[in-house]
């Protein structure tokens, strides 16, 4: 999980698109064996790390972009 560090909501991967993205905006979300988020979004499936989030993540919260953290588990 990724923390939004203006808001500290912690963002259970009901990610938000940037604005500018200008795709179908077609989300999937599962889980592989390692327990790690994996995406599908308009066919393009990847396991989101903060460098995807900070590029690419608008806090549903407060709306601050690209401002994230790992929450819990450091790596
Ligand atoms: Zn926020």
């Amino acid at each position: 999980m990724f923390v939004c560090k203006n808001c500290k909501s912690i963002d259970k991967f009901e990610l938000m698109f940037s604005p500018e993205y200008r795709g179908e905006k077609h989300l999937e979300i599962n889980y592989n064996d390692k327990n790690e988020i994996i995406i599908t979004a308009d066919g393009y499936t990847f396991v989101p790390d903060l460098r995807f989030m900070n590029e690419h993540a608008v806090c549903k919260y407060c709306g601050q972009i690209y401002m994230w953290d790992y929450e819990g588990m450091k790596r």
